[in-house]
């Protein structure tokens, strides 16, 4: 049995994702995503759902399933970083939408070579809303011109999946990009929804640090003096690696702020504010993905550095399917590849180690004191809470421990 039975749980719980799968399931009469009060996009609940559909969606909601990558992966399962197929740094072959995207543009040049080698019919990612720039859409792009629009990173609300299931009845053969946890809702479906299964041939993704609130986009607005009723632009990220910030009004006043700064000047009045299913997520590297592209980001002493550079990604093929569309995209003229080290990862994305070794530990907390909580399977948590050391255990369920204490894993509902 799911730790949790009905959809409000889901968000009550602190487990939602903000995918929007749950709206393309259940038509947006009656579920609606929308911007909560949290500041995070939350389903709203119009209507009454019936039992079966409610049970459906639930059978899929990645607040409530984690299902790993399936054993015949195992042959190449590293303990961190799970399925590597094979490992490259790898940039578009086009320079200006290398030079558009968030990192290398290897995702939006995959999306391109998909629909250009009639591989898919349609790829299903987002794009930042044109009424409201802050705010972030689903995307279906037929061609490559779409694909290119919706480059670059989107970090707040971002219902990736809510047009889903429309792509999905038009019969076209998709290929999803989108954020780890959009991927598990994905694969989700594709266990139990023979169409889905059939249609849905890729899944592209990105490593992903966590969805932070909409108040943030509104700090870093007044934080230039701006009000985000006058925004025309609002991006994270892009044009350059990794590019600044960049805000421009409709009356044609810009700001900008680079990336270091953004994110680790001291002083500045927001910080990366992510949900509690970030704190949880037992896969923020996309292991469910036939290929996961974080950033290939370039080490100094050992350390990520931010300097303005032409982008570049790491691709982890996941699957064999993954590599073989790499080297097909390759050898069309897509992407460059060179190759790369496993041993690369852990200092360049040091993060996400860790988070690896602690995740499990939080499970436990929660397990210990009743709460919800996702049912995760596959994800190797024995061998990462052996590897985690006790200290580390500890200090992870102790934390949780506090953080439930004082209610940080519930969210209020507004709908
Ligand atoms: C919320 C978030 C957190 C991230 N955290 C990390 C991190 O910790 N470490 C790291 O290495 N990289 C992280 N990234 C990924 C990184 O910013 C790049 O997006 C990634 O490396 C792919 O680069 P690219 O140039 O190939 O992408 P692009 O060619 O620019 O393509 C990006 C694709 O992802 C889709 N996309 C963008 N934002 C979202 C979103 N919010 N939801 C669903 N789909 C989306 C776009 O529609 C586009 O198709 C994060 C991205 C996001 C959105
Ligand atoms: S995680 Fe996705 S499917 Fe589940 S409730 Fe949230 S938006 Fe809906
Ligand atoms: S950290 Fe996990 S749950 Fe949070 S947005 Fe990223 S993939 Fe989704």
């Amino acid at each position: 049995m799911p730790s949790v039975s009905k959809l409000e749980d889901v968000v009550a719980g602190g487990l939602c994702a903000g995918c929007g799968l749950c709206e393309s399931m259940a038509g947006s009469n009656r579920i609606s995503m929308h911007v909560a009060k949290s500041g995070y996009s939350r389903p709203r609940f119009k209507e009454p759902l019936d039992e079966t559909l409610e049970k459906s969606i639930l059978a899929v909601c990645p607040g409530v399933n984690a299902v790993g990558p399936t054993p015949s992966h195992r042959s190449k399962m590293h303990d961190i970083w799970g399925p590597i197929e094979a490992l490259y740094r790898s940039h578009a072959a086009d320079e200006t939408i290398r030079h558009r995207a968030a990192a290398g543009g290897t995702l939006t040049a995959l999306g391109c070579f998909l629909l250009h080698s009639k591989k898919v019919d349609a790829i299903v990612h987002v794009k930042a809303s044109a009424k409201e720039p802050m705010l972030t859409d689903c995307q279906v792009s037929y061609t490559p011109d779409e694909v290119i629009g919706g480059s670059q990173s989107r970090y707040g609300p971002s219902p990736a999946l809510t047009g889903l299931c429309e792509v999905i009845q038009s019969g076209a053969r998709i290929a999803v990009i989108a954020k780890p946890c959009d991927i598990t809702a994905v694969r989700n479906l594709m266990r139990v929804d023979d169409r889905a299964s059939r249609q849905i041939l890729y899944c592209l993704t990105l490593f992903c640090g966590g969805i932070p609130t909409i108040q943030t986009s509104e700090k870093v607005v007044s934080f230039h003096g701006f009000s985000p009723r006058d925004l025309k632009t609002f991006r994270w990220r892009g044009y350059g690696w990794p590019g600044h910030t960049y805000i421009e009004t409709a009356d044609g006043r810009s700001a900008k702020m680079s990336y270091e700064d953004t994110w680790h000047k001291p002083g500045v009045p927001w910080s990366n504010d992510v949900q509690f299913r970030c704190k949880i997520c037992p896969d923020s590297i996309g292991e469910l993905a036939d290929i996961s592209c974080p950033d290939g980001w370039v080490l100094e002493d050992g350390k990520p550095v931010y300097h303005e550079a032409p982008g570049l990604n790491i691709a982890i093929a996941r699957t064999e399917k993954g590599h073989a569309l790499l080297n097909a995209a390759q050898q069309a003229g897509f992407i460059g590849l060179t190759p790369c080290d496993q041993n690369e990862l852990a200092p360049m994305h040091k993060g996400h180690f860790n988070k690896k070794l602690q995740v499990p530990a939080r499970y436990i907390a929660l397990w210990f004191m009743r709460q919800p909580r996702l049912r995760v399977r596959n994800y190797r948590a024995l061998t990462l809470l052996r590897l985690a050391g006790l200290p580390m255990v500890w200090a992870e369920f102790t934390g949780m421990l506090s953080r439930i204490q004082m209610g940080r894993n519930r969210e209020k509902t507004d709908s």
